[in-house]
């Protein structure tokens, strides 16, 4: 089974550049089943990027699918005005969500973001057939080849969790999770239980998520000590703060890397083949930023995915005091540790630290392409503090 992610970051979507690397998009979540039957989680901004994929065209109408809503706030709704396929009047999506507290269910209040004056349109013109299920907290359903459990997280006015489970993995979604609560911290527990992928909610830094108690959300800490007590395999950051740069992210990472090695943040464009018990990453679309380019030589040192070590030539594509994306005949292993080094160069010749946070296809050569994060800012911030 394969789990793409197209909307990471929790809240408020961004588009500074320092959020460049991992994504500013609301939180969606792409899930196709062994059998290829597609479930979509939530419905951020992110909707748009899956709505632009393949199998969501045009083309590939009538289309099928389900769709899982956690809960309401806007980061995980705002998408679904703005999704094509809903337009076209023989798709059909069966939305499966959380009873909002007080009010209408599921559909009145899907509908309640297009109402006047906050959208020209209404949901009488999503034309497409749709289908509507209150969950019941704690219950268990067939999607196709795909079983799904919905727990209650800890979360103002209420969210769900979900395990999907096939016969090549089981893949739990839960984000917008406060920990502290012990009947909270249970469920959470119970439905990551043996999950090959767990995607938690990583928004704050510990320190931080100690002043935001009842904002609802939870920190990279937390999904390790859920990933180990729950002895899920791959953890996945994710619904990052907007206030968090690539560079922050980077760092919660490697931290939590120290933890529970089998870690990596969400990012747009990653992609997750789960078929226990091996989850496989890579990212699926190149994210060159908008910068100036170059062609500077260059020497990448770092570890394969293999474990063996890498250290190839190639060559710098673009540079920032963030980080780079070069172009070199070897792929590191994604969220691994790399040094890179100007080549023919006697100013910059100390090697830069960072680590990896996209490998993909750069679309000019066709040669693998690495988006490095690098460690500077820290460095320098450590220099300056020194004097
Ligand atoms: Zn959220
Ligand atoms: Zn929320």
């Amino acid at each position: 089974m394969f789990v793409r992610f197209h909307g990471v970051r929790g809240s408020n979507p961004t588009c500074d550049v320092r959020t460049w690397h991992y994504g500013g998009n609301t939180p969606c979540v792409e899930v196709e089943t062994p059998a290829g039957y597609r479930i979509i989680i939530d419905g951020g901004t992110g909707l748009r990027s899956l709505g632009r994929g393949a199998g969501w065209g045009p083309d590939s109408v009538p289309i099928q699918a389900s769709w899982l809503m956690s809960h309401y706030h806007w980061d995980h709704i705002q998408g679904i005005p703005f999704f094509p396929p809903l337009y076209e009047a023989r798709n059909r999506f069966q939305f499966y969500g959380l009873k909002p507290d007080g009010g209408g269910g599921i559909e009145a209040t899907l509908q309640g973001q297009m109402l006047r004056p906050y959208f020209p349109v209404d949901m009488s013109l999503l034309v497409a057939a749709q289908a509507f299920k209150d969950v019941e907290p704690e219950s268990r359903w067939q999607i196709e080849d795909a079983t799904v459990e919905a727990v209650p997280l800890n979360h103002p006015q209420g969210c769900l969790g979900f395990r999907i489970e096939t016969d090549q993995g089981v893949v739990v979604y839960a984000t917008d999770n406060e920990p502290g609560d012990p009947k909270g911290d249970d469920a959470v527990r119970h439905l990551a239980r043996d999950a090959d992928l767990l995607i938690y909610d990583s928004q704050y830094p510990p320190a931080m998520l100690r002043h935001r108690q009842g904002w609802g959300h939870s920190s990279w800490l937390e999904g390790v000590a859920v990933a180990k007590s729950a002895r899920a395999r791959a953890l996945v950051l994710f619904h990052h703060d907007p206030d968090s740069d690539d560079a922050s992210i980077g760092r919660f990472v490697q931290m939590a890397r120290e933890q529970w090695p089998e870690t990596c943040a969400a990012a747009e464009g990653l992609q997750a083949a789960v078929r226990t018990p091996a989850v496989a990453f890579e990212s699926t679309s190149p994210r060159v930023g908008p910068r100036v380019t170059t062609r500077l030589p260059v020497r990448v040192r770092g570890r394969r995915s293999d474990g063996s070590p890498m250290d190839a030539e190639g060559f710098l594509v673009n540079l920032t005091l963030t980080g780079t994306y070069v172009v070199v005949p070897d792929t590191p292993e994604l969220s691994s540790e790399v040094e890179v080094t100007l080549l023919e160069s006697d100013q910059l010749a100390a090697a830069m630290p960072g680590h990896v946070v996209r490998v993909d296809r750069d679309p000019d050569t066709g040669l693998p392409g690495v988006g490095i994060v690098f460690r500077l800012e820290e460095e320098i911030r450590r220099l300056t503090e020194k004097r």
